[in-house]
């Protein structure tokens, strides 16, 4: 029986939850970047500025659904951070812990963390490999939600927006994480390069951040996915038109399909062994963009 990973029925909805405005370090006004985003064709957007939680309420007016937001940092020195980005629940003002930048002597990465699960927020790692965080460091923290696989901001910074490797070394160490794409948007160079799109039954604030919080969405940097899921023991993914269709999964290996004689794939399917822990697909489009479900858990982990 086909058994699909998203919600039956449902509507996709297509927002950056990582973002900076001129309230923080980030070239546009909260005004301006609604507006780049609506006009873009979003459906939601989350202004994280450094330190600051603000609910925008004033520009919910244009279509543009704004998910209230805030990315905390703690720094270690000139080069090494830990940047976490939360999305707070539909009406929430502020957090239940006094929302600052705090020191490394104040505070650690779990204890951040931690208030911002308290606080009710969908709680995500944001470029590990930008903050030069060591693996163990980031396998150390727990709760979290989900991990940036693909930052455009930093990538286009200094190639410091990839973590995949990162995300799939959590979850062959047994972490159920989720991932996402994010712009992080500081200057006009950011736009529109990682966004994520989540499948939910209303538009509205609360149930996107019900589908990020059960993982009922997908990252992307170009591809979209229609479909993803299991069918009588093999997984399937449908997809726009790629050159690559990767399926990801440990401790068994999966297994790559590409486009043969200029005809792309768009969709693709492999039969699974059994033993697997989890499932995922990567799909890759001819510009060399990529889109990332979110994992298929099984209960084999050994
Ligand atoms: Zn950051
Ligand atoms: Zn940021």
């Amino acid at each position: 029986m086909k058994q699909s990973y998203f919600p039956d029925v449902g509507i996709w909805l297509k927002g950056n939850i990582h973002s900076h405005s001129t309230v923080s370090d980030g070239m546009f006004t909260p005004a301006e970047l609604s507006e780049l985003y609506r006009s873009h064709g979003y459906d939601f957007l989350s202004i994280t500025d450094h330190n600051i939680l603000d609910s925008h309420s004033d520009l919910q007016t244009n279509g543009l659904i704004l998910l209230t937001g805030v990315e905390h940092d703690i720094a270690y020195g000139p080069d090494k951070c830990t940047h976490i980005v939360g999305l707070s629940p539909a009406g929430k003002k502020e957090t239940s812990y006094i929302c600052k930048q705090y020191s490394a002597e104040e505070i650690t990465e779990q204890q951040l963390a931690d208030y911002m699960l308290a606080d009710g927020q969908f709680v995500n790692l944001a470029h590990p490999l930008w903050s030069c965080m060591e693996f163990a460091e980031i396998e150390r923290l727990n709760g979290l939600h989900s991990i940036e696989v693909f930052n455009n901001g930093m990538e286009h910074l200094c190639h410091g927006g990839n973590s995949e490797i990162f995300w799939e070394m959590l979850l062959r160490h047994g972490k159920r994480i989720f991932a996402t794409a994010v712009d992080d948007v500081h200057v006009s160079g950011d736009l529109f390069g990682g966004w994520v799109c989540v499948k939910v039954a209303n538009r509205s604030q609360e149930d996107i951040l019900a589908a990020l919080v059960d993982g009922a969405f997908y990252a992307s940097s170009g591809p979209t996915i229609y479909d993803f899921g299991i069918d009588r023991g093999s997984v399937y993914i449908s997809c726009s038109p790629c050159r690559a269709i990767h399926f990801v999964s440990y401790p068994s290996k999966g297994k790559s399909f590409f486009s043969e004689s200029d005809l792309p794939l768009v969709s693709s399917s492999h039969t699974l062994e059994g033993r697997e822990a989890y499932v995922r697909a990567v799909c890759v489009d001819d510009k060399g963009y990529s889109a990332w479900t979110n994992p298929i858990f099984f209960d084999n982990r050994q």
